[in-house]
């Protein structure tokens, strides 16, 4: 009897230690990061206290971030964006690139590696700073011609976006001047295009989608019928065919420009959208169980603070300090299965390496 006994807690004892092992040791299928362009923790707590359909509060693994690039104290998304897409600093204006110019290999292009799916679906154009770092290298951000270019070249599996300026002629009613038409190129490479929303449809034969929905940014949330969570659920089963996984990058591009612009009602309007985004991501994660949840920002924008209210009114009032970028950290919010890398203070690399290290375990860092 005695034995017996001791042998049920020699086995438990290795079961436990398998299940911590295995636990610790882990990495996500399915990768979803989310960015909040310019979400600082002022336009966080206005989502947390007075949005009907607040995510934030649905997360228990939180931590914050330090936003600042190579170069300066005050990010831009260039640099914001390279950080998470490589795992590397740079300085202000870069697009994968260090600060020397060399190209920096990104998480959806080492995603491809693994012949995981990609995506990428943003409210900016798709050649914008954030989606730009995520594929493509140049040494500032506003070759977006340049980047459009280097998009169709990419591979990326699932694209929602603007930018068709950048990708159609000045004849065709785009803006490029050497008579390039990428649109047309992307369809030659088996792209299905799309450029209305509505008009999207899902097909077992489509193997890669880039929808490009708006001649520079798409339309406000408040001037369209579908949400970034109606993308997001597109994008979701578009990349889930894949038995390697995927890896996703979803931005909330206009919640920046909401806060350069210092307008309250587009700032709400532009958080809406981005909780229905994370509504989708999550309700996707559960069902799922091996995806990794991420949500941050690449830095805040316009020194935001609620100062004055009600909250059982509903009336919110925001205070604002600069139209510009600050240094204010940012929050970070995670979710599933590698959730827990992402508690206490870290600087915004280390997040991009850890992404990172969660597709290529081996990969080494200088
Ligand atoms: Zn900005």
């Amino acid at each position: 009897m005695i034995k017996k006994i001791f042998l049920l807690i020699t086995v438990v004892f290795f079961l436990s230690a398998t299940v911590f092992y295995s636990k610790n040791n882990s990495s996500p299928k399915n990768i979803i990061l989310l960015i909040g362009d310019g979400m600082g923790l002022g336009q966080v707590s206005t989502s947390v206290l007075f949005s009907k359909n607040d995510q934030f509060k649905k997360f228990y693994t939180i931590g914050l971030v330090n936003t600042c690039s190579a170069d300066n104290l005050i990010t831009d998304s260039a640099a914001g964006a390279t950080a998470y897409a490589t795992g590397y600093l740079t300085n202000n204006a870069a697009v994968g690139q260090d600060p020397q110019g060399n190209n920096l290999q990104t998480i959806l292009e080492i995603a491809e590696n693994k012949k995981m799916s990609t995506g990428l679906v943003v409210t900016s154009s798709i050649t914008n700073a954030t989606p730009a770092c995520f594929y493509s290298h140049v040494n500032h951000r506003n070759k977006e011609f340049d980047i459009a270019e280097q998009f169709v070249h990419s591979g990326v599996d699932f694209v929602i976006g603007g930018g068709s300026d950048f990708f159609i002629p000045l004849a065709f009613g785009g803006k490029r001047e050497d008579h390039k038409n990428f649109l047309d190129t992307l369809s030659f490479y088996g792209y299905k295009v799309f450029q209305d929303f509505s008009e999207m449809y899902e097909s077992s034969i489509i193997k890669k989608v880039a929808a490009i929905l708006g001649h520079n940014g798409i339309a406000k949330a408040s001037d369209r019928n579908y949400s970034l969570g109606d993308m997001t659920k597109k994008a979701i089963s578009h990349l889930n065919k894949n038995k390697n996984g995927f890896f996703l990058m979803i931005e909330g591009s206009q919640i920046d420009w909401a806060a350069h612009n210092n307008d309250q009602e587009y700032l709400l309007q532009e958080m809406n959208d981005f909780n229905s985004a994370i509504e989708a991501a999550l309700e996707f994660a559960r069902k799922d169980g091996n995806t990794l949840i991420v949500i941050t920002a690449d830095h805040e924008t316009g020194g935001m603070s609620i100062t004055s209210g009600n909250i059982k009114e509903n009336k919110i009032n925001l205070g604002w300090l600069t139209k510009k970028h600050t240094a204010n950290l940012v929050g970070i919010f995670s979710y599933g299965i590698g959730a827990e890398s992402f508690n206490g203070i870290q600087d915004n690399f280390i997040i991009g390496r850890k992404l990172i290290n969660y597709i290529e375990p081996k990969k080494s860092w200088k």
